[in-house]
């Protein structure tokens, strides 16, 4: 039963208490915060629901599949800047709000807690908008209401993590034309738990409650990203990726879920299986070229899996800047498509002591990069601005474009 399950495996999708026929399952955080299903036995009938439509024991792969593969960014500068990679979810959601249909996706609440919503208005498509690093919860509700909704006929946007779309298929058993998924090449998702008791050690440090945070900030570009909060007293706190310590705790692998050290939503053979389309920061060297593509506001990278995704992409076309890559490239340069995040060493100590130190004291012990990695990475930075600034990467990539018999 899936009370028993794995915790290796178990993804914490809520498919099992969403499709209990009496709902006898409740999912609840574990001492590292991740939710997991604990049944009710006296009310279980022990008809074996939940163990058919988990997604982690019912995973179905294919053969090798090879989606048309694409860099992109929005052409509007405001979607753009406002998302996490190139924009493309933001033109995706609005269509489908456009023609009369619903998206689901994962937003902050007042609280600061991530949840799965439902969103019929272009006013609220801005709350799904950015990478949340923290697992978002869906409650039973959403299931049942994205089940309605394709009832009804209604065309349905449903985006989250890999596992979370492949949680879905299974909770629906397929077959549904105005369903159309948009998943992300996914590294893990942080404990909800450690996100709080982050946002203490912030409040406690700013005196005030945090009323809108942003995992990826652009404002000093897109490769040197921030997380920025925005305080209820006025105050803002803002840093780089490779200094703050939530951030940093996420990227070297001490709190993500069990299961995502193990993730099964890796690879050819499964997710181009799982869902429609599949977006990805293009990072590293991938040929192709696009009008801005080195402006550091961030750019894209798209595959499309389906009829449906294809559609729809070819109804945002006219608002997105692309051009088709090789997906074998593309895929060899971002690990997280091809295998899961590794294991930091630290991570049962970091959790053991989660309750115990203060979110600063944590990071120190756990996930702060040795001092000479950050002497060394700060040099780069001022020396690689400073080169932008007096036009030497400018010329650099003239030279280079030249060389190859692009235009400069
Ligand atoms: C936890 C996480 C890990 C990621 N890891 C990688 C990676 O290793 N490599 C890579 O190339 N890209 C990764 N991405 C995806 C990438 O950063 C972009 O989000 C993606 O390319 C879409 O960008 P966008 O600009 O088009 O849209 P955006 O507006 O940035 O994305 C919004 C979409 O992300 C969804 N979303 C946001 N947070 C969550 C969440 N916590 N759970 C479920 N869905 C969420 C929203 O529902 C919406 O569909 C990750 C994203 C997240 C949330
Ligand atoms: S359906 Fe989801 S929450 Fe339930 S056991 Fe399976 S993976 Fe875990
Ligand atoms: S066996 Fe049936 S009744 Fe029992 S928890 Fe699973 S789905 Fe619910
Ligand atoms: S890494 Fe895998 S298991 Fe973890 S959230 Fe992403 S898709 Fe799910």
């Amino acid at each position: 039963m899936v009370s028993e399950m794995d915790r290796i495996k178990c993804t914490g999708c809520g498919a099992c208490a969403a499709g209990c026929p009496v709902r006898c399952i409740e999912l609840k955080p574990d001492g590292e915060g991740f939710v997991y299903p604990v049944i009710d036995r006296e009310r279980c009938t022990r008809c074996g629901i939940c163990d058919e439509i988990c997604h982690a024991r019912c995973l179905v792969k294919g053969g090798a599949g090879r989606p048309a593969t694409f860099i992109a960014y929005n052409k509007d500068q405001k979607d753009r800047i406002s998302s996490s990679s190139g924009g493309i979810f933001i033109s995706l959601a609005r269509q489908v709000i456009l023609e009369g249909g619903v998206v689901y996706g994962a937003a902050l609440d007042e609280d600061m807690r991530v949840r799965h919503i439902r969103v019929e208005t272009e006013d609220c498509l801005s709350e799904l908008q950015g990478s949340k690093y923290v697992q978002s919860h869906i409650s039973p509700g959403v299931y049942d209401s994205v089940s309605e909704d394709l009832k009804s006929g209604r065309r349905v946007l449903y985006s989250g993590t890999p596992c979370q779309i492949g949680a879905l298929n299974c909770f629906l058993a397929g077959g549904q034309d105005n369903l159309v998924t948009v998943s992300f090449i996914c590294r893990g998702v942080p404990s909800p738990l450690v996100w709080e008791k982050y946002l203490d050690w912030q409040q406690g440090r700013k005196r005030s409650k945090v009323r809108r945070a942003f995992f990826r900030n652009k404002d000093s570009g897109w490769s040197d990203f921030s997380i920025k909060l925005l305080f209820e007293n006025g105050q803002t706190y803002r840093r780089r990726h490779t200094d703050d310590p939530y951030l940093q705790a996420f990227l070297k692998g001490v709190c993500l879920r069990p299961a995502c050290h193990s993730c099964q939503y890796k690879g050819e053979q499964i997710l181009p299986y799982c869902t429609d389309i599949l977006l990805a920061d293009k990072w590293g060297e991938v040929s192709g070229d696009l009008p801005g593509i080195g402006d550091d506001k961030g750019v894209s990278l798209v595959f499309l899996h389906s009829k449906k995704g294809y559609s729809l992409w070819d109804r945002i076309s006219e608002q997105i800047r692309f051009t088709e890559v090789d997906f074998k490239q593309a895929v060899s340069v971002n690990i997280s498509y091809r295998v899961p995040a590794a294991v930091s060493e630290h991570r049962d100590a970091f959790f053991s002591e989660l309750n115990a130190l203060s979110f600063w004291r944590l990071y120190k012990k756990y996930a702060r990069s040795p001092f000479k990695t950050r002497l060394r990475r700060n040099a780069y930075r001022i020396a690689y601005k400073t080169a932008k600034k007096i036009g030497v990467v400018a010329a650099v990539k003239r030279f280079r474009n030249r060389k190859a018999g692009k235009p400069s």
